[in-house]
């Protein structure tokens, strides 16, 4: 039987691969969908482990051959999530995540409508500059213009909020954690009551005190009524 898919989202630097590195190791039986991009690794990454780089050529050729579950074009570069990673997380019993932008997963909401959403924020724009900066620092790469084209694409991300069922403000790693691990619970029917309410609090029509004053730094009013 095919397991559980899980869409995660999040504007670029929220911590999302650092919030899901961590779920990871406190949930079993998780896998995580490596992509397919035309970028340039950055930093320490590596050909088959973050992403499996590539070329437009060969990107586009696996277009034409129908071998992608969803694709889309992220700031210049391709990205895409091959129809093989939901096989082989199905052969193996896997649960699987897939770490996509909004456009990839409102594709794969409307072809996996069972698939569980999880919009990832920061939680204020002060914050995300901090994590962008800091992060291209550690990396060695210093580019404003890429840190001010995603600041504010990540107020044009949020508008798209409302489609997900879920949504985590990544203020405290920890509780972030706990909060996704329980989300995994829950739609594992594994849940335990304290759990089942943690996750709860996180669906994106209950609004929140946090994701309400998340929204709010970012001047970002989204209807989730
Ligand atoms: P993303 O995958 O969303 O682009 P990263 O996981 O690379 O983001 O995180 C961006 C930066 O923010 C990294 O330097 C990471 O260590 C830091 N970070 C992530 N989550 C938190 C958190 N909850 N608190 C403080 N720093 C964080
Ligand atoms: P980065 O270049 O920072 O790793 O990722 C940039 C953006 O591309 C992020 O929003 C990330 O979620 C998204 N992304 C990564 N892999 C995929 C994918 O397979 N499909 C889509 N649609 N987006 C992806």
């Amino acid at each position: 039987m095919a397991g559980i898919l899980f869409i995660i989202s999040a504007p670029s630097g929220s911590g999302k691969s650092t919030l899901v590195n961590e779920v990871r190791r406190l949930v079993e039986g998780l896998d995580f969908s490596i992509s397919y991009t035309t970028r340039r690794a950055r930093g320490s990454e590596e050909d088959g482990r973050e992403y499996h780089f590539t070329s437009r050529e060969e990107f586009e050729r696996m277009i034409a051959a129908g071998e992608f579950l969803e694709w889309a074009e992220v700031f210049g570069n391709y990205y895409g999530t091959a129809l093989s990673a939901l096989e082989m997380a199905a052969k193996h019993g896997m649960d699987l995540l897939l770490d996509i932008d909004v456009q990839g997963a409102l594709q794969v909401m409307e072809r996996m409508p069972d698939a569980v959403s999880i919009f990832i924020l920061p939680p204020s724009p002060e914050v995300l500059e901090r994590r962008l900066r800091n992060r291209s620092q550690a990396e060695g790469v210093s580019n404003e213009a890429v840190i001010e084209t995603r600041l504010a694409e990540a107020r044009t991300e949020l508008r798209k909020l409302e489609d997900y069922r879920y949504a985590l403000v990544n203020d405290v790693l920890d509780q972030a954690a706990s909060e996704m691990r329980a989300i995994v619970l829950v739609a594992r029917g594994e849940a335990t009551p304290a759990e089942g309410d943690l996750a709860a609090q996180c669906v994106t029509g209950a609004r929140s005190e946090r994701l309400e004053a998340a929204l709010t730094s970012f001047g970002v009013g989204v209807d989730v009524g």
